[in-house]
């Protein structure tokens, strides 16, 4: 990234530029598919990409044999299966595959990765060990998190739900599931079991593959608990596939019903999404967002800070001026988890903070996102530069988290290809790291 110049030089008014030109016809595979036919969200679903060897025949000649066998090798590693839109599938500039961001996401290389770090875990954020009751984490006191699916319209192959997300593949087995309405009565006994507990976080998976009575079905239930006064469905899919939101009306007008029902009782639903980098903005995002914002609907964005996506100022400036001309709020830009098969894309805190001040004052306050590590170990979001101490060169952080687990301690370790030559060779022994964590942990003053 390019910390030593924290300057965005795009020009003021380059977020205005919203592509609307037909782009998906320079893929070989869809030069005769029309404009109505790309908008309609059941093409979209019907023509997902979930194979390699689908990529290549749709790709024809634009795919070489190097990044096939490459795409190939990937597969063997990744913990996360492909899953692409055709929409978000032709936003990747083919020419340049191997450094796109979207490419990045989406469609693993064999060559990219790395070594797992020493330190992660599967399920770095304990939101397993934190859970009460099947599918449910409740680690805040006021506010949980429900995963009602592990199905997506698309699959990161960074997810942070690695472990249960989108089914097995070469590398990981995994149990998904599905909608459950007989289990989710113990969600919602849960939930009215704690009055304290204002705030519903509905993710998954993606609501997106909720269908519309799922959705009215959950929010009715919840909304039904009187001590329930905002609920937030987590969804990619309007980065994604926005096509839903303009054509698959049944969907939206569920929705909109549960929100207009939590509204008229005094509460809130939101969206909350995830595009990760001005790439994958257009003209189908600004009018899917905008179907939503002339209904009331608030969207927020929650992007993962990457390297070779959204690391440098100009992506991210243009990334937040753009989500913010849309109406969607940048609420979080968070520090890579430390899940398997992601080593690639982490950058180490000082990264985080020098963004954070290149990004903050370059719009309104309320549309600055606000940069987070969710700490391994469960402690939950803290902002990225308040830790307790950071040894920058060994790359370990240590922080607190009063009002999740008062007293104990969190570190959060930098990527260990961006350390000095000599601090890579002790993080190679097991009884070196030990030692340089607990001097920081110490040093931090536990
Ligand atoms: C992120 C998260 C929430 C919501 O947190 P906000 O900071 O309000 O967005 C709730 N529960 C869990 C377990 C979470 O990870
Ligand atoms: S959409 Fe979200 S839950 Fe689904 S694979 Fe991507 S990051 Fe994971």
């Amino acid at each position: 990234m390019g910390t030593d110049n924290l300057k965005f030089t795009l020009g003021d008014l380059a977020h205005r530029n919203f592509r609307s030109d037909e782009f998906w016809r320079e893929i070989p595979g869809y030069k005769d598919v029309s404009r109505e036919e790309f908008q309609d969200h059941k093409w979209q679903l019907k023509n997902s990409i979930v194979k390699v060897d689908q990529v290549k025949n749709i790709l024809g000649h634009r795919c070489t044999d190097a990044f096939y066998h490459d795409m190939l090798e990937g597969q063997k590693i990744t913990p996360m299966n492909i899953r692409i839109t055709p929409y978000i599938f032709s936003l990747i500039n083919w020419d340049d595959p191997t450094n796109d961001p979207i490419r990045k996401q989406f469609l693993p290389l064999g060559s990219q990765f790395l070594p797992d770090h020493p330190y992660y875990q599967e399920d770095s954020l304990h939101e397993d060990i934190d859970s009460p009751v099947p599918t449910l984490t409740h680690r805040y006191p006021d506010k949980v998190l429900f995963l009602p699916t592990t199905i997506c319209p698309v699959y990161c192959s960074y997810c942070t739900r690695s472990r249960i997300i989108g089914g097995s593949t070469e590398a990981v087995e995994k149990e998904t599931y599905g909608f459950n309405p007989k289990k989710m009565q113990d969600v919602f006994d849960y939930i009215k079991s704690k009055p304290a507990v204002e705030d519903v976080v509905i993710s998954g998976g993606d609501a997106f593959m909720l269908t519309s009575k799922q959705i009215e079905f959950i929010g009715d239930n919840l909304l039904e608990i009187p001590h329930i006064r905002r609920l937030r469905f987590a969804t990619k899919g309007i980065a994604i596939y926005p096509q839903k939101i303009l054509t698959d009306d049944e969907w939206f007008n569920a929705l909109n019903r549960v929100h207009k029902k939590a509204r008229s009782m005094g509460k809130q639903v939101v969206i909350h999404t995830h595009f990760s980098s001005p790439k994958e903005i257009t003209e189908w995002s600004r009018l899917a967002v905008d179907r939503l914002f002339q209904e009331g609907i608030v969207v927020r964005n929650q992007a993962v800070l990457q390297e070779g996506v959204n690391d440098t100022v100009n992506d991210m400036v243009l990334l937040v001026r753009q989500l913010s001309l849309m109406n969607v709020q940048p609420y979080y830009v968070y520090m890579h988890d430390m899940v398997p098969g992601c080593e690639h894309f982490r950058t180490s805190i000082h990264e985080g903070v020098e963004l954070e001040k290149a990004v903050r004052g370059m719009t309104a306050g309320f549309n600055t996102p606000t940069f987070v590590c969710d700490l391994p170990g469960g402690g939950g979001k803290r902002h990225v530069a308040s830790y307790e101490y950071y040894d920058r060169d060994h790359g370990i952080s240590v922080w607190r988290a009063p009002n999740v687990k008062p007293g104990q301690v969190f570190t959060y370790f930098d990527p260990i290809r961006k350390l000095p030559k000599e601090v890579q060779a002790r993080w190679a022994i097991e009884s070196e790291r030990e030692k340089m964590i607990q001097e920081s942990i110490k040093k931090a003053g536990f």
